[in-house]
C-alpha cells in the first residue's frame, strides 16, 4: 500500500495523489499547475507515473486545479474510469473545455508571434478540445454523497460534503491489502461553515492518514455577514454617485453565490428592485444552469427556496449576456447597473473591457470579491496603482476600488484544524497550500506524524 504526491506539492496547484493497494493504482485528483509560465511550464513535464496503468481517477471537485489535467491524462494514454459525483461531472466538463479552448487560443497567438518574431517558439496546446471530449466519455458511475462504492477488490471509496463547490466531496479510501486495512481521508478542498447555498461540510470520520489541504492554515477569515453589508454599501454608494459596479468574478461559485446575495439584497430592500445586474460570462452563466439542475447538493434553506418555485440565483434584474454585443451594449449604461464579468483576477475575459470602460470614471466603482494572486490586473488594482495598461492603453484609475474579504469558499485556519482534530489520524500528509502557510500549520497539529512531501515523493501507508 503505497501514496505518491505528483502534484500540490509544497504548491497549491496541481492536485494528484497515487494510491496503489492490492493491485489497483488509483489517482486521486489530476489538477493542472497555475500562477504565472514558470509553474504552468510543469504541466508539460512528465506526469511522474504512466498513465496507461491507472485504473481509476477520483475527483473531489470541478476547479481547474483539481481536474485540468485530466484531458492530458488521456491524451497520455489513461483508459480507465472516473469517478465523481453528478455535479462535479458536469461542471468538470464545462471547466475542461474552458481550459483545452485558452490553450488552443494561446498556442495559436504564439505561432503567430513565431512567424513575426525570431526567437519566439510556437508551442502545441497541452491538450485540445478533442482530448478533453474524450475525457468527458472517461466518466463512469456518479457517486451519491455518503454512499460507499466498492471500486476494485480492497478498494471501498466514500465521497463526503466538502461545502466547498457544487460537487464537492471529501474522498474517503477504505483499503485493504494482504489482511493490512488502511483507513484514509482526502480533503480535496474544504469549505467554511455556515455559507448559503451548499451544505456545511461534513464532520470528518477517525481514519488512519488524512491528505489536507492548507490554502489557508496561516490566517483567519473575516465574517461573512460583515461582508455582505459591505457589498450592499458599496453599490448603493455607487448609485447615489451615479456609476456602476463592476465585479470581476470567478464562473464557479462565487458568481453563484453573488446572485444569492444580490437577491437577497433587493429582496430585503437593501438594493433597487429594479436594478439591472449582468451576468456577463458565459462560462458563469452555463455554471449557474448546473447549479439550477442539481438541488441535491444544497443545505435545506436554498432547497426550500426551490421548493416554493423560487430560483435562488434569479435577481428580479438579471440580464444573462452570453453574446459578445450583448456585452458591449452595456457601455451605453452610465450608471445604477451591476455588471459580474470574469476573469475574477482580470487575467482575461470580457471584464477587461469594462475597466477599460469605467476604472476612469470617478462615479463608477470595482469591487473586488476573492482571491488576487501577485502580478494579476486585480492586484496591482488592489495594490492602488494610480495607472494600468489594459489592451496597450494607459488607464488611470479614478474609480472607487472595494476590497471585500469575506467571500472565501475554503475553509480558514481554525476550520482545518477542527477538521483535523475530527479525523484524528496518526499521518498527516499536508498539501495544496503555500510552504508558509504549511509550515504554519503543521506546527499547529499535535498528536501526529506530519509529512510535507515533496513533488514525486512516495510513502508507505
Ligand atoms: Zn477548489
Amino acid at each position: 500500500m503505497k501514496i505518491a504526491f505528483h502534484g500540490a506539492a509544497r504548491g497549491v496547484t496541481g492536485s494528484c495523489h497515487l494510491v496503489e493497494c492490492a493491485g489497483t493504482r488509483l489517482l486521486v485528483d489530476c489538477g493542472l499547475f497555475q500562477g504565472g509560465r514558470e509553474i504552468e511550464e510543469e504541466n508539460a513535464e512528465p506526469l511522474g507515473f504512466d498513465p496507461a496503468g491507472i485504473d481509476l481517477l477520483l475527483l473531489t471537485h470541478a476547479h481547474l486545479d483539481h481536474c485540468g489535467r485530466i484531458p492530458l491524462l488521456v491524451k497520455e494514454g489513461f483508459r480507465g474510469e472516473i469517478v465523481a459525483t453528478a455535479a462535479s461531472r458536469e461542471l468538470a466538463r464545462l471547466v475542461m473545455l474552458d481550459s483545452a479552448h485558452i490553450q488552443e487560443e494561446e498556442s495559436a497567438h504564439r505561432a503567430r508571434r513565431a512567424e513575426r518574431e525570431r526567437g519566439n517558439r510556437p508551442v502545441a496546446p497541452l491538450y485540445t478540445t478533442l482530448d478533453t471530449l474524450d475525457s468527458c466519455d472517461r466518466f463512469g458511475r456518479p457517486v451519491e454523497y455518503a454512499k460507499p462504492v466498492d471500486l476494485a477488490k480492497g478498494v471501498r471509496a466514500t465521497f463526503l460534503d466538502a461545502g466547498h463547490i457544487l460537487g464537492s466531496a471529501n474522498v474517503l479510501l477504505e483499503l485493504e491489502e494482504k489482511g493490512r486495512c488502511r483507513r484514509v481521508l482526502f480533503s480535496g478542498d474544504i469549505g467554511g461553515a455556515g455559507r448559503p447555498i451548499l451544505r456545511d461540510p461534513s464532520p470528518p470520520p477517525a481514519v488512519d492518514a488524512v491528505v489536507m489541504e492548507t490554502t489557508y492554515g496561516d490566517r483567519l477569515h473575516r465574517p461573512l455577514g460583515p461582508s455582505v453589508d459591505e457589498l450592499y454599501e458599496a453599490i448603493a454608494d455607487t448609485f447615489h454617485r451615479g456609476g456602476n459596479v463592476i465585479i470581476p468574478t470567478f464562473a464557479l461559485e462565487r458568481a453563484q453565490e453573488l446572485l444569492f446575495f444580490l437577491r437577497e439584497g433587493v429582496e430585503s430592500g437593501r438594493l433597487p428592485r429594479t436594478t439591472p445586474v449582468f451576468l456577463d460570462s458565459p462560462m458563469a452563466i452555463s455554471a449557474t444552469e448546473i447549479f439550477e439542475r442539481h438541488p441535491e447538493c444544497y443545505d435545506a434553506e436554498t432547497r426550500e427556496l426551490f421548493r416554493d418555485g423560487r430560483d435562488p440565483f434569479r435577481v428580479p434584474g438579471l440580464r444573462l449576456t452570453r453574446q459578445a454585443a450583448e456585452s458591449r451594449a452595456t457601455n451605453q449604461i452610465a450608471g445604477g447597473a451591476i455588471i459580474m464579468a470574469g476573469s475574477g483576477m482580470c487575467t482575461g475575459g470580457r471584464v477587461r473591457h469594462h475597466l477599460r470602460h469605467h476604472l476612469g470614471r470617478s462615479q463608477s466603482s470595482v469591487i473586488f470579491v476573492g482571491y488576487a494572486a501577485l502580478g494579476t490586473l486585480a492586484r496591482q488594482i488592489i495594490d492602488g496603482a494610480r495607472t494600468v495598461s489594459i489592451f496597450g492603453e494607459r488607464i488611470p484609475v479614478r474609480a472607487r476600488i472595494h476590497t471585500i474579504n469575506g467571500f472565501s469558499a475554503h475553509a480558514d485556519r481554525a476550520e482545518l484544524l477542527a477538521w483535523h482534530a475530527g479525523a484524528a489520524p496518526a499521518t498527516t500528509f499536508l498539501v495544496h497550500g503555500d510552504p508558509e502557510a504549511m509550515t504554519h500549520f503543521a506546527g499547529r497539529l499535535k498528536n501526529t506524524r506530519v509529512e510535507l512531501p515533496e513533488l514525486h515523493e512516495e510513502f508507505e501507508l
